[in-house]
């Protein structure tokens, strides 16, 4: 803080007794006022001042004020100073306010020395919107300070009074401001309740919902399986009772058209002939049905063993090629160049290449139907791919489904068991069954099952 020996005062004056303390208040107002502190700060310093002239009044018995403005290099601004030398000793050299918040209306509040002596010295920045103090305006302003003649002791209480309301004024009007605040926050607060209620609620319908889904969903997996083990249980026992007769229809339709029987006439021999042929086709379904309902039922246990492919695709060579009636159609069964082993059931492995072979033969047209065999890693898999109708994309998965044949490819005949039943005793060998076709381009099964068995 830049202190030249020649910075004039604005104004001196002597504190002695009681009501120099209202002339000091007043005057320090009124100094705060013309180097152009804002009211409140007029107010800060003058109450600030009045609290301290007060304390040294009584402690040491008065002080010289001086009041002057310096410039605080520091801050970059101009600040009013005030200085109360005190007529005594400070007790232990030392000042400290009666009243704690006094220090905090200004900017500044010490003892320090000056010309000596020891000083209390608090002073206020002066705002940077404040008329600039050149030597010139403090020079006017320490003139005007000089003329104006200092009030009485009661004009200083009445503008004191005046100061007192104004700030009751202005702390009412803020806490009006709170008021209003609280009861706006409140009404936020309730609004926020309310949604926070209602979220609740929602979430808790929600779980209530969902918790009833699960108890639905639950109740229907388990209808869905006893609907299930009870259409395996009526499938076997209607296919087994219906099998009996079946072929005894076949038998005595045989020993009708026997040439040891009474001869027939052409008409009673063709009939005999449908009756024969009805009988087994029926006979084949009642077949097809008791072993997907023995696998269905897990009844079918597989009967593990090393399974020789080489000597597998050897005898399915033999017995599917009398099915390959159609002379366009190559049926290729692949050479295994290697001893290959699997560990599996030979018989059920066998139905279901041989199921796979016999539908490739029964819609293919022209070209081949080829099975072959590839080993990748600890899995084997064997696949029969023709060159026939192909399935659309959409009905992959149906055609697994029971009794579901491809529309139009019906005429050909067939029951729509064979690729389910086939799929269930490959789940048995531990394996899966998979197509991938396309429409007029021919179908791929494959087969995967691992080396190990199941
Ligand atoms: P089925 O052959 O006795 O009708 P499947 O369960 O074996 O019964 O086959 C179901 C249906 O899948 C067949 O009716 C046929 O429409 C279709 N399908 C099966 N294999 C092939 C194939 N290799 N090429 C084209 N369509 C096939």
């Amino acid at each position: 803080m830049t202190d030249p020996a020649d910075t004039l005062p604005l104004l001196q004056m002597a504190l002695r007794i009681e009501q120099d303390i209202f002339l000091v208040r007043q005057r320090g107002r009124e100094a705060a006022a013309a180097v152009g502190l804002e009211h409140q700060d007029q107010v800060r310093i003058a109450t600030a001042l009045s609290e301290v002239a007060r304390d040294l009044l009584h402690s040491v018995g008065g002080a010289d004020v001086t009041f002057s403005v310096v410039f605080d290099l520091a801050a970059g601004r101009s600040v009013l100073r005030v200085d109360l030398a005190p007529v005594g000793p400070l007790p232990d050299g030392r000042y400290e306010p009666q009243s704690g918040a006094v220090a905090r209306l200004v900017d500044m509040l010490a003892v320090v020395p000056a010309d000596g002596d020891t000083v209390v010295r608090m002073s206020r920045r002066v705002p940077a919107n404040a008329q600039a103090l050149t030597p010139v305006r403090l020079a006017e302003l320490r003139a005007e300070l000089s003329q104006s003649a200092p009030g009485s002791a009661l004009d200083e209480l009445a503008a004191q009074n005046e100061q007192l309301i104004a700030a009751l004024d202005e702390v009412r009007s803020q806490r009006d401001e709170l008021e209003v605040l609280n009861e706006e926050l409140q009404e936020t607060n309730r609004g926020v309740m309310a949604l926070y209620n209602q979220l609740t609620e929602e979430l808790e319908e929600t779980n209530r919902g969902v918790v009833a889904l699960y108890a639905e969903l639950d109740e229907k997996s388990a209808q869905l399986r006893t609907a299930s083990e009870s259409k395996s249980r009526f499938l076997a026992n209607v296919s087994h009772e219906l099998r009996a007769p079946v072929a005894a229809i076949i038998g005595l339709a045989r020993l009708l058209a026997d040439s040891a029987s009474d001869p027939l006439t052409v008409e009673q021999a063709r009939q005999v002939g449908l009756i024969r042929s009805s009988a087994s086709d029926l006979l084949t379904l009642v077949n097809e049905l008791l072993d997907l309902a023995k696998a269905e039922s897990g009844r079918i246990e597989p009967n593990w063993a090393d399974v020789d492919l080489r000597a597998l695709f050897g005898q399915l060579r033999g017995t599917v090629r009398a099915l390959a009636t159609r002379p366009g159609v190559n049926l290729v069964v692949e050479e295994l160049p290697r001893p290959a082993t699997i560990r599996s059931d030979e018989v059920l492995l066998a139905q279901v290449l041989r199921n796979l072979l016999h539908n490739g033969l029964k819609f293919t047209e022209r070209g081949e139907v080829r099975l072959r065999a590839d080993r990748h890693e600890d899995r084997w898999s064997l696949s029969v791919s023709d060159t026939g109708v192909g399935i659309p994309p959409e009905l992959h998965e149906r055609i697994f489904e029971e009794f579901y044949q491809v529309p139009g490819a019906t005429r050909v005949g067939g029951t729509g068991l064979g690729l389910p039943y086939a799929r269930r005793l490959v789940k048995l060998l531990g394996g899966t069954l998979e197509l991938s076709s396309e429409p007029g381009r021919g179908s791929t099964f494959k087969v995967s099952l691992p080396v190990g068995g199941a």
